[in-house]
């Protein structure tokens, strides 16, 4: 494991208090290997059909979290995600065992927000049933499309009805049920975009997430890239799905994510909020503030070679202490997706810096129309909203930023520890 400590002109961050804490667990197996996906997920092998290492992984999973706690020791955990990958092909015993392991190590608040990620393909009632029942209360369904022209064209093993099918169950199982769509597909009209949101509208989920496709490096659409929408035609598409969601009554909170009031997801909030996060499970990634410093971590990324170092007790490739220089680039980067911002308060308050300490660049970003001018908020302009990437970047102090803030960057915008299921994944 490589250990990074770096020089930095700034002071070192002071903490009052410890940011709010979550959990991410990665489970990192899928039926088959998408060709827009650049997460870390692994095709389950030809003739491996129900017999992921599910016993080792978990024991590897439990021993990864027994690893972490005494840097967290008595901080409550508020939320948890199981993302991956598709952790819905862990059968439900695992996942019990799982999340049994998890509060009899960590103090998990009564009302913990308890998400999983499914796809339709692997969605059968008693099995969700299962789920709930081992104590997931939130599922967040990666449909991406009802029509199966563009379902075949994204390499998505599930059709249509299949997609429907999960999310009746599931808003009949789950208060909490978030939908995945993407948009910008290969040859999509605005009108069959609309279409899809009709669809899932039709389901009246708490939470939906409308991503638009990009393509990757290390993806197979990257080596053959189809023909996507023109810019224009993008921008109208994005602008008549938020009018069209708006209407329908949900709050666009940011880049990606609309929920119904009150209903925002508390796991994704606590990321674009600068809060901390423990991350097990192989390529997970996590960020642990201590009295006087930020620590990242970043997880074995291949599953076997995970599961083979835990048995060492060895998890993490990469620790590296934040410099101090990079903090506002990386808190920036998380809130500023947040539509309505942060309060400035927050800045302090999550990075243990003074707000002066980035006076300079807040000064350039508001006289550039891209950062509201209000000083108690933290909060893009409709134009620096618009061009998120540039108006995050006058916040890089420099060129690689803290190497994991950059890959961060790229990896923020799907629903879990910032992966492409729109809900997010680090
Ligand atoms: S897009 Fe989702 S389902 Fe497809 S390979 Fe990636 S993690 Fe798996």
């Amino acid at each position: 494991m490589s250990v990074v400590v770096v020089e930095s002109r700034a002071s070192r961050p002071r903490f009052t208090a410890l940011p709010p804490l979550a959990l991410y667990v990665h489970l990192p197996w899928c039926l088959s290997k998408c060709p827009y996906c650049d997460f870390n997920s692994h095709a389950r092998k030809a003739g491996e059909a129900g017999a992921l290492p599910e016993r080792e992984y978990v024991d590897a999973l439990v021993a990864d979290l027994e690893s972490t706690l005494p840097s967290v020791w008595g901080r409550k955990v508020s939320t948890v995600f199981l993302g991956g990958g598709t952790p819905s092909l862990f059968s439900p015993e695992a996942i019990d065992r799982l999340l049994a392991a998890v509060r009899a190590r960590l103090p998990l608040s009564a009302d913990a927000e308890i998400t999983m990620e499914a796809n339709p393909g692997t969605f059968e009632r008693e099995r969700f049933a299962a789920f709930r029942a081992a104590g997931v209360n939130r599922i967040s369904i990666g449909v991406q499309s009802f029509d199966p022209r563009f379902l075949s064209a994204l390499g998505r093993v599930h059709d249509g009805d299949e997609a429907a099918a999960a999310a009746t169950a599931a808003v009949q199982l789950f208060d909490e049920v978030n939908l995945d769509l993407m948009f910008g597909l290969p040859g999509q009209t605005i009108e069959q975009a609309l279409a899809d949101v009709e669809r899932a509208l039709s389901f009246r989920t708490t939470h939906l997430s409308c991503y638009q496709l990009t393509i990757e490096p290390n993806t197979l659409f990257h080596r053959n890239p189809p023909a996507l929408p023109d810019e224009d035609t993008l921008a109208d598409m994005s602008a008549a799905i938020e009018r069209r969601l708006a209407e329908a009554g949900y709050e666009h909170y940011e880049v990606s994510a609309y929920a119904r009031p009150g209903h925002r997801c508390r796991h994704n909030v606590n990321y674009w909020s600068f809060g901390d996060y423990l991350g097990i499970g192989a390529g997970a990634h996590a960020k642990v503030s201590l009295p006087d410093r930020i620590v990242r971590e970043v997880r074995f990324r291949q599953p076997a070679q995970y599961i083979e170092r835990a048995r060492s007790g060895e998890f993490a490739v990469e620790r590296r202490e934040v410099r101090p220089d990079d903090l506002g680039f990386e808190f920036m980067l998380n809130a500023l997706r947040l539509a309505g911002g942060v309060p400035s308060s927050l800045y302090a308050e999550r990075t243990g810096l003074p707000i002066v300490s980035i006076a300079r660049e807040i000064e350039r970003a508001t006289a550039q129309g891209l950062l509201d001018a209000d000083p108690a908020r933290l909060r893009a302009t409709a134009l620096g909203y618009r061009f998120l990437n540039q108006t995050v970047a006058l916040f890089l102090r420099t060129e690689s930023g803290s190497g994991l803030g950059s890959e961060l960057g790229s990896e923020l915008g799907s629903d879990s520890n910032f992966g492409h299921s729109p809900e997010i994944r680090v």
